[in-house]
């Protein structure tokens, strides 16, 4: 670790370890928001592919792909992006090749990202590959694997695809159990590799960026430029404090981000928003972020369970909810739900539209103007009524989530940033170029601290807020001659 503490520090960063929550990455001067803390290239990554997707092994793009000739398992756009792979592709495609059709099949994207493990450490011993302080197996090693904390059924789990990997690779010495052991090592601390507006593209080992911990309320936040993993400041992060990102969705409830980080992550968070489990202000925000909403309308109270058991209590007015009608209204979404995912799923947008727009009708009578719940159906009626280009509605429906995203993700944020600009180019579209500028601007604001300025997303972005602005001084001077 001496070597990568040396490299980090004229980065302004450095390595410490903390009792409770193993290493950390401290800023060993003052960061500020949108200032690249620290980027890296993956040890080892591997698209999502499956069956019916697939993308390029170099870059991840879905366009002009051809399969390898050889191994008939991965999928180039270009000789630039095969080249590129070819050090290490050249070994795997051999032991790909060699597999018969059936357990081809078998090769998942992360049994393949294990056999590239021990590939590239395999050409990096023998200095094919060069080494560097951040870019070694050594720091594979050095990461949590959490074994003692996994259940047997996990165990088996791992054990077998270790076996499929041994299987493939072929290689003397090698060892099942520490196969095993990387295959929860991946687990723990792979991350998904996403496009600039998040979409997820494919999964890659990041060993130095693996060392910054989870904060439900984090400093910094971590963007993909290509497979290039960038993490910028969102906030002031002063000398000598830890950064830190979030690894789950923090639009949630305490007891949900610490369930979700257990089972996931397998450890307890501590930071400042998980400190305050069981206080007053955080049952607060649980109740309205996951809870009930008033019986009258008017009210914005959020409501808490009764101690008798028999319904819910505005904390406002007083006012009690009735445990039966919740529980009714509640067993009807969730059949509806049923239904809408099974339309959705099957291409009947149109039946899962209407739908979706009952569930949002119950959900309204039911959950706080302010709760996650209503803002996930608004969102599967965003991307219904995107796909059906039924452009009108769509605003509409992305006008509602704004406030909602505005306080679940404050300050700097890439998903309202990015909400932002869905809602700016719907409203270009729609000719309402006044509200486009000011939520494309809304957008460059946020999204230029998180993603930075010199992506072609970022530039796309940045012109479009030109072309609009462009018109609307076109549209009032054409309006003053008149
Ligand atoms: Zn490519
Ligand atoms: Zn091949
Ligand atoms: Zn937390
Ligand atoms: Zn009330």
């Amino acid at each position: 670790m001496e070597e990568l503490q040396a490299s980090l520090q004229p980065r302004g960063l450095t390595l410490s370890t903390f009792p409770d929550k193993g290493r950390s990455l401290l800023a060993a001067r003052d960061f500020y928001p949108g200032e690249v803390i620290i980027s890296q290239e993956p040890y080892v990554c591997v698209p999502n592919n499956s069956l019916t997707e697939s993308r390029c092994d170099g870059c991840f793009s879905k366009s002009n792909l051809k399969k390898c000739s050889a191994c008939h398992v991965v999928w180039y756009c270009g000789s630039s992006c095969q080249k590129l792979e070819w050090k290490l592709h050249r070994l795997e495609c051999q032991l790909l090749a060699k597999l018969d059709k059936e357990r081809r099949k078998s090769v998942t994207p992360t049994i393949r990202m294990m056999v590239k493990l021990y590939l590239r450490r395999k050409l990096q011993n023998e200095n094919v590959i060069p080494v560097t302080a951040m870019d070694n197996y050594n720091l594979v090693e050095a990461l949590v694997s959490h074994m003692s904390d996994i259940d047997e059924k996990q165990l088996l789990l791992y054990a077998q695809m270790a076996n499929l990997v041994n299987l493939i690779l072929q290689l003397p010495n090698i060892d099942i159990k520490e196969i095993a052991e990387n295959f929860s090592k991946f687990a723990c601390n792979a991350h998904t590799i996403c496009d600039s507006e998040l979409r997820s593209l494919g999964t890659g080992l990041y060993p130095v960026i693996s060392i910054i911990n989870h904060s439900c309320l984090p400093n910094a936040v971590l963007v993909f430029e290509g497979r290039l993993a960038v993490v910028r400041a969102v906030q002031h992060i002063p000398k000598d404090s830890e950064v830190s990102i979030s690894y789950v969705e923090t639009a949630a409830s305490t007891i949900t981000r610490q369930k979700t980080l257990k089972e996931q992550y397998l450890f307890t968070c501590i930071c400042v928003r998980c400190n305050k489990l069981g206080q007053y202000d955080d049952i607060q925000e649980s109740a309205i972020l996951e809870g009930y909403r008033c019986r009258d309308n008017g009210c914005s109270g959020f409501l808490l369970r009764e101690s008798d058991e028999k319904g819910f209590v505005c904390q406002q007015c007083g006012l009690i909810r009735n445990k039966e009608e919740i529980r009714k209204i509640a067993s009807d979404i969730k059949a509806l739900s049923d239904k809408a995912l099974k339309c959705s799923s099957s291409g009947n947008l149109q039946e899962a539209i209407v739908l979706y727009k009952n569930i949002e009708k119950l959900q309204k009578e039911v959950c706080h103007p302010f709760s996650i719940i209503l803002m996930r159906t608004w969102e599967k009626l965003l991307e219904i009524l995107m796909q059906l280009e039924e452009w009108k509605e769509a605003l509409a429906i992305c006008r509602l989530t704004i406030p909602v995203y505005e306080r679940v993700y404050p300050g700097f944020h890439p998903l309202l940033g990015l909400q932002y600009y869905s809602c700016g180019k719907l409203e270009w579209l729609l000719g309402e170029t006044d509200d486009a500028i000011k939520s494309f601007t809304k957008a460059v604001d946020i999204l230029r601290i998180t993603h930075g300025t010199s992506t072609p997303f970022m530039k796309e972005l940045l012109m479009k807020l030109e072309e609009a602005r462009v018109e609307a001084s076109f549209k009032l001077s054409s309006r003053e001659d008149s």
